[in-house]
């Protein structure tokens, strides 16, 4: 018998805690055979609602769900934890410049950073799910100087999930035909979703497409602005697909990228492709045995360049705003 993996969850209380818990106690997180403890973080007026969800876990009778425990210590949730799924963050309200939400995000993740570099297991993985996701990357991982870098990472799934869903309605191809998208740049709207790498059914997607102002004014602005318009008709923001990608972005970690494919994750820059050293910022990635490499060698064109760089340079922009708070 394998001994349990402790997975803790920030902002557990919230909509897609409550969409995500079930599926990593399900053992959709890391695999069919692998027990886990759930470590549950919340601020304290989210504790009784964490205790409800709490409540609904025990009453699935998870075979892999071992122990579950609620708190509003980091240094409890994050004690000896394997993953972290950093998910409750500071929402932007009305009114709200950047600077204070950067602030207000700051007094979530450095805590949490120092508290992951303190108490976790020495293998541990971190997922930044609560926006604005790379920059709150960053400030954890910054207050974790012990840790490896790479071990912190933050969500560009969902997007990269909503490009190819885009591509297969396009196209007519299912999802299962599509591969080698990218996401790269920052989990905002600046973000540039890469379809001239990409395959379906093993031919260039661009080529087979061939039309740049489907490209241009449908195919990277209904990714980039997906979640506006999840809002709009749904009348709450993505929370299940949310859930998913954060589930799809940690098995594919721990699991590996199938042969002849990759995925997006935001990571600590190599300075690969020109994104400034230092940066949390999405690229191509293949993963294997728990470790990931960017994909080297895409050539980038013109257009590519251009919208990449718009991307990073908000995250340049992010990052300076931050170092200048003091927060990193
Ligand atoms: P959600 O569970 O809906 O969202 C949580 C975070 O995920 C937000 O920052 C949200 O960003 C982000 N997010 C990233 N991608 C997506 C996406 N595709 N769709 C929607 N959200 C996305 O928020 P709730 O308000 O329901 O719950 C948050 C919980 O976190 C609350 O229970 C709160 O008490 C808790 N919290 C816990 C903290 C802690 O543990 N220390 C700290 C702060 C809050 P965006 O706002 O941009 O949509």
């Amino acid at each position: 018998t394998r001994t349990p993996v402790n997975v803790t969850v920030t902002g557990a209380a919230g909509q897609i805690g409550y969409a995500l818990l079930f599926r990593i106690a399900s053992g959709q997180l890391l695999g069919a055979d692998v027990p886990v403890n759930l470590r549950l973080l919340e601020i304290p007026q989210g504790l009784k609602a964490a205790e409800g969800v709490a409540m609904e876990l025990d009453d699935c009778a998870f075979p892999l769900l071992r122990g579950i425990t609620i708190t509003d210590q980091a240094a409890t949730a994050f004690d000896g934890a394997n993953v972290a799924l950093l998910v409750g963050a500071r929402p932007r309200t009305a009114g709200m410049e950047r600077g204070d939400l950067l602030q207000a995000n700051g007094g979530i993740f450095g805590p949490q950073g120092k508290a992951i570099n303190e108490h976790a297991a020495d293998d541990i993985k971190v997922l930044v799910v609560g926006n604005p996701a790379n920059t709150n990357a960053l400030i954890a991982q910054r207050n974790a100087p012990d840790v490896p870098a790479e071990r912190f990472t933050a969500m560009t799934r969902l997007d990269h999930n909503r490009a190819v869903a885009q591509l297969a309605k396009k196209t007519g191809a299912t999802v299962g035909d599509i591969k080698k998208v990218t996401i790269w740049g920052n989990h905002s709207a600046t973000q540039y979703p890469d379809i001239f790498h990409a395959e379906i059914a093993g031919k260039n997607a661009a080529e087979l497409i061939n039309d740049q102002a489907w490209l241009e004014s449908d195919f990277i602005p209904t990714v980039a602005k997906r979640g506006a318009a999840i809002i709009e008709v749904r009348g709450a923001s993505s929370a299940a697909s949310a859930a998913n990608a954060a589930i799809d972005h940690v098995y594919t970690w721990v699991n590996g990228t199938a042969e002849g494919d990759w995925t997006s994750m935001g990571i600590v820059s190599d300075g690969s492709y020109g994104v400034p050293e230092g940066l949390i910022s999405s690229f191509p990635v293949t993963t294997k045995d728990g470790k990931f490499e960017i994909v080297q060698g895409l050539e980038i064109s013109d257009f590519s360049r251009a919208r990449i760089d718009a991307s990073v340079g908000e995250l340049v922009e992010e990052r300076d705003a931050v170092a200048g708070l003091g927060l990193i």
